[in-house]
């Protein structure tokens, strides 16, 4: 499979060139040049298969000879090594829980899957890379999580001194291995600009092998893709049409879905769902795409103005709005109504949201059939990692998971540097 920009069509990339530059050179986003329609075969063996075979099964079209079979085998079963169970929450509707994986967010799946390919070609070249992060909390631990002992892949988180939460310090600063966090005296814009000027310094680059892990990496996105095959898989035998609901942001998630539809997974139809910031919904509503200024609310994880993917959106559907509303419908709420989903899903089930499920929940409800259709909700994260806003809204105590526990109760390890390029710089030259 080659991969062509969104910026220019006529360029052609590998998979692991696309991998390891993350963006393309014209700063667009990677793309399959043609969506693989899954063979007749696969889908009536799906319901068969398990987690790991479906995503060898359907990563192997995109991969090519970039990675071999035996190899990709081993990497998907390594990645997706927890369940992503089904869950029944109420009549005609269920939930995906994708918030099972090491940081308790959906985002390990991607993270897991980019870290494995890129270690395999560390290891093919027998050069070492290293890879830079910047993060404001939540991603940054996904990321390091999953290049942890990964060989051949040395990781230097940066973090806001004192501006990310205590249970995300702790996941960034007790990984140890090959993972360092340093802590920057200063924002997250200062993190983000010292990996930045990194990145345009050649001594580093030629010293390092520096690679990002962006969100934007294909290999980030190709594997949330897997988990809708899965999704449909347990909820076969049914004569019902499936509809799935994603709590949306930079909508990789979402698009991880609509590539599976044009895999050929019948998938009914998708509800992008949105807090207040609602480009998308508003886009699908009148065909006008207008990025803004974020604004900040409960479900922070979704807190994006200009989402990265929209630009991939746009490509599967040749920018035709009438083509993308036939797949996809928009909602958006506010935290107000966030948090009656969470109380009134709560008191008649018992079932906990985290907030960014409860805004899925309440777009599934708006346009779900329940005469012919299924529905089904993303839940992106462990409601324990929102853990003071559901115990406020539910007014009840919840179970940290054991290992989120753990974490934080280990010691905290990280380097204190300044927000000054020079002693980032002295501190890579070091390490080596
Ligand atoms: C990142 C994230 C989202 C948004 O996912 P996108 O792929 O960016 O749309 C939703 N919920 C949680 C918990 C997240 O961490």
């Amino acid at each position: 499979m080659k991969y062509f920009s969104t910026n220019n069509t006529e360029l052609r990339y590998s998979f692991k060139e696309a991998v390891i530059k993350g963006l393309a050179p014209d700063k667009g986003l990677f793309f399959p040049v043609s969506i693989p329609k899954l063979s007749d075969a696969f889908f009536k063996n799906l319901p068969n298969l398990s987690l790991p075979e479906i995503g060898f099964e359907v990563a192997k079209h995109f991969v090519g000879d970039d990675i071999s079979d035996a190899n990709l085998r081993e990497i998907t079963e390594e990645v997706l090594n927890f369940p992503i169970p089904v869950v029944p929450v109420e009549e005609g509707i269920s939930t995906l829980e994708l918030f099972h994986g090491p940081t308790c967010a959906f985002k390990d799946v991607g993270a897991r899957f980019m870290s494995r390919c890129l270690s395999a070609f560390a290891k093919k070249s027998q050069e070492d890379v290293t890879i830079l992060v910047a993060t404001s909390g939540d991603t940054g631990s996904a990321v390091a999580n999953g290049f942890l002992g990964v060989e051949g892949v040395q990781v230097i988180i940066l973090y806001p001194a004192g501006k990310v939460s205590k249970i995300q310090e702790q996941q960034l600063t007790t990984m140890g291995q090959n993972i360092t966090a340093l802590e920057v005296d200063g924002t997250f814009d200062d993190c983000q600009a010292l990996v930045k000027t990194a990145f345009a310094d050649k001594e580093l680059n030629e010293k390092l092998n520096l690679t990002s892990a962006n969100s934007i990496n294909i290999a980030r996105l190709l594997p949330q893709s897997f988990y809708y095959f899965y999704a449909w898989a347990q909820m076969q035998p049914t004569n019902k049409k499936l509809v799935f609901s994603v709590p949306s942001g930079n909508y990789g998630n979402l698009t991880g879905g609509l590539l599976a539809k044009q895999m050929g997974l019948p998938i009914h139809s998708f509800v992008a769902a949105a807090n207040k910031n609602k480009v998308v919904p508003d886009y699908l509503a009148s065909g006008k795409y207008e990025p803004k200024a974020s604004v900040q609310t409960i479900s922070n994880a979704m807190d994006v103005g200009t989402p990265s993917n929209f630009a991939r959106m746009m490509e599967m559907y040749q920018d035709r709005h009438a083509d993308v509303i036939k797949d996809v419908n928009g909602a958006w709420y506010t935290d107000e109504e966030t948090e009656e989903a969470m109380l009134d899903v709560y008191n008649r089930t018992k079932y906990i949201l985290d907030p960014h499920g409860a805004v899925a929940y309440l777009g599934l409800k708006k346009y779900l059939n329940v005469k012919d259709e299924l529905g089904i909700f993303l839940e992106t994260a462990h409601p324990a990692k929102f853990k003071d806003t559901v115990e406020a809204v539910l007014n009840t105590e919840i179970k940290i998971p054991d290992y989120l526990q753990e974490c934080l109760g280990k010691k905290k390890l990280s380097f204190l540097i300044s927000k000054e390029f020079n002693d980032f710089k002295a501190y890579l030259l070091k390490i080596d």
